[in-house]
């Protein structure tokens, strides 16, 4: 398959709970700027097949509709339809943003009851505006870490560089309304669950049924080479707690032999992860 090409898959955790990757499109990072710390001697053939020319590799803006008996949690809304021409070609984005991408899975962005982003970096809270500026999800809620906005809005000029702080500032009294402190539940069975790491204020999401749990780690866990706790990329502002929390949450994943959704795997982001000695490996389950 083409690597812009989109993953069906679905899933059902019994009672009711069910949760569909919905994939709002890609972009492209610097390799180098991907695996961090990480000499390119160790990460080079993990992506000779699909680094391109100009040193990027395709990332894929991986989101998640929750449906639960008590309502639907979107997880992360992707870039969106805002960012101007010269910085789409920039950051190579391509692809359906999230609105249409839903609508194409089956599902009316009006039904979303509850947005919850793992951060607001560009690329995961782009997509809570219309083009025009209007609510794309009209009557969610809109769930992140009240210490993720303090970051997101402070003026640190390394954590400036890394949010869309005039876009932010257009959504904040929206986001303010329902953010959160720590672990907390959005419906029953769908939990944020606050990390810090990859900035100030990021968070997993944690879904549960019956028969089973989804974990989505954010950009703790983009692709499969992140299931090792000490690899992390170099846009992490807090690259020491990255590294602490990975290793406790992935213990607990593989433990209790949770699904994992990577964020920004673009074929295979859909697995386990397994423990292998002081670290994990990410096994693909479709
Ligand atoms: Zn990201």
């Amino acid at each position: 398959m083409a690597i812009t090409d989109t993953v069906d898959w679905r899933t059902e955790l019994g009672g009711g709970v069910r949760v569909a990757l919905v994939q709002a499109g890609s972009f492209t990072s610097d390799a180098g700027t991907v695996f961090g710390p990480v000499p390119r001697i160790l990460w080079d053939r993990l992506v000779a097949d699909e680094i391109h020319e100009d040193w990027t590799l395709t990332q894929a803006l991986n989101c998640l509709l929750v449906e639960t008996p008590s309502g639907r949690v979107l997880v992360e809304t992707g870039v969106g339809e805002r960012m101007e021409e010269r910085r789409r070609v920039q950051r190579g984005v391509q692809g359906h943003p999230i609105v249409p991408a839903l609508r194409d899975a089956g599902f009316d962005p009006g039904t979303v009851d509850v947005v919850a982003v793992s951060h607001l970096h560009f690329d995961h809270a782009g997509g809570l505006l219309l083009a025009d500026g209007s609510r794309a999800f009209p009557r969610a809620r809109f769930v992140a870490q009240r210490g993720e906005w303090e970051f997101a809005l402070g003026s640190n000029p390394r954590l400036q560089a890394s949010y869309e702080q005039e876009e932010l500032r257009l959504i904040e009294g929206w986001g303010l309304e329902d953010a959160v402190d720590g672990s907390t539940e959005v419906l029953p069975g769908v939990e944020v669950v606050r990390t810090g790491g990859h900035s100030g204020g990021h968070q997993a999401i944690v879904v549960r049924g019956p028969t089973g749990s989804v974990g989505f780690f954010g950009d703790l866990c983009m692709r499969p080479w992140s299931a090792n706790p000490r690899w992390v990329p170099s846009f992490d502002d807090f690259p020491l707690t990255s590294v602490e929390v990975k290793a406790s949450l992935f213990r607990r994943a593989a433990e209790e032999r949770w699904t994992v959704v990577l964020s920004h795997e673009p074929r295979r982001p859909v697995g386990r992860l397994a423990a292998d000695r002081d670290r994990f490996r990410f096994e693909p389950l479709v």
